[in-house]
């Protein structure tokens, strides 16, 4: 059985999609975690270290959902500007008590250094879920929620220093269209990183992988979220989304430089990359 996708329109298509994560959204954490076997962590914080963000960087995560890359990008900075904060106190031991306190205070409250992460998603829901997941986790200084569709973003060119997009362009309807859009708005020496699903090279491991999408995946769907058919889409959309080299090809038709991918877990998942310059 398909979902059916495949006679519709882009709009029939775009409501689909929206209908399948307005469904998911309340569970779409549990589902993450039961799906990947909690591994979908490690990816994500693959694609974090490889971002490597220093503080002051402006971040656009589009697709951005309950805002996994963002918290995450968050711990990494504040990281980073511990540990500038630690090399400073040991540089001016000569500094008095009063002298070290204020300058702690300065950087405990600029703790982001200026950085700030923008989450962008189509949909109410995710974001709903995931500002309610910022505010139970305590974050909130560097962060903010922008309803707007990754083929026509709502903001100006040259904006952020990177873009990110995990697990959401392989729903974007005109994925062309997304990847002009995150040349647009990054600054010039910018950088795009894609963390999605892709293509297992292996043909014994393709099978097995090919046995639990299909067969294990809408089941845990429907007993976890009561929900077989969004399942069933996620795992189709999956089969469909181009491969490795092709996806790098659309990246580079958008102008983007020095694309590259990282194929992680065998190629379950592939980080792409590349620079406006
Ligand atoms: N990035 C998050 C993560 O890694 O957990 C969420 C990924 S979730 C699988 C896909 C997200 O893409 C959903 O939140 C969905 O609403 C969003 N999405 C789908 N089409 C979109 C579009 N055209 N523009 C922006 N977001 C979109």
């Amino acid at each position: 059985m398909h979902f059916g996708f495949q006679s519709v329109t882009e709009e029939e298509r775009r409501e689909k999609i929206y209908q399948v994560f307005e469904s998911v959204a309340k569970k779409y954490d549990v589902m993450n975690d039961s799906m990947t076997l909690g591994i979908h962590r490690v990816w994500k914080d693959i694609l974090v270290h490889k971002m490597n963000p220093c503080p002051g960087t402006l971040l656009l995560d589009v697709a951005g959902g309950t805002g996994d890359i963002a918290f995450r990008f968050i711990n990494y900075v504040r990281s980073v500007r511990q540990r500038q904060l630690q090399r400073k106190l040991k540089h001016h031991q000569n500094l008095s008590w009063q002298e070290i306190f204020e300058n702690y205070q300065k950087d405990k409250f600029n703790s982001l250094g200026n950085s700030q992460v923008v989450v962008c998603d189509i949909n109410r829901e995710m974001l709903k879920v995931g500002k309610q997941k910022a505010q139970h986790l305590g974050y909130s200084e560097g962060l903010s929620w922008v309803l707007g569709n990754a083929e026509e973003l709502p903001f100006d060119d040259d904006m952020f220093d990177v873009y990110t997009i995990a697990f959401g362009i392989r729903n974007v309807t005109r994925i062309d269209l997304a990847l002009q859009e995150a040349y647009r708005v990054l600054k010039p020496g910018g950088r795009f990183l894609c963390l999605e699903f892709s293509h297992v090279s292996n043909p014994l491991l393709s099978r097995l992988y090919d046995l639990y999408s299909f067969q294990v995946i809408p089941v845990l769907g429907e007993v976890i979220a009561g929900d077989w058919k969004s399942y069933q889409y996620l795992v189709e959309s999956i089969r469909r989304f181009p491969p490795q080299e092709e996806l790098k090809a659309m990246i580079e038709d958008a102008g983007f430089f020095k694309v590259d991918y990282e194929n992680l877990n065998f190629g379950i998942v592939a980080i792409h990359s590349g620079f406006k310059l």
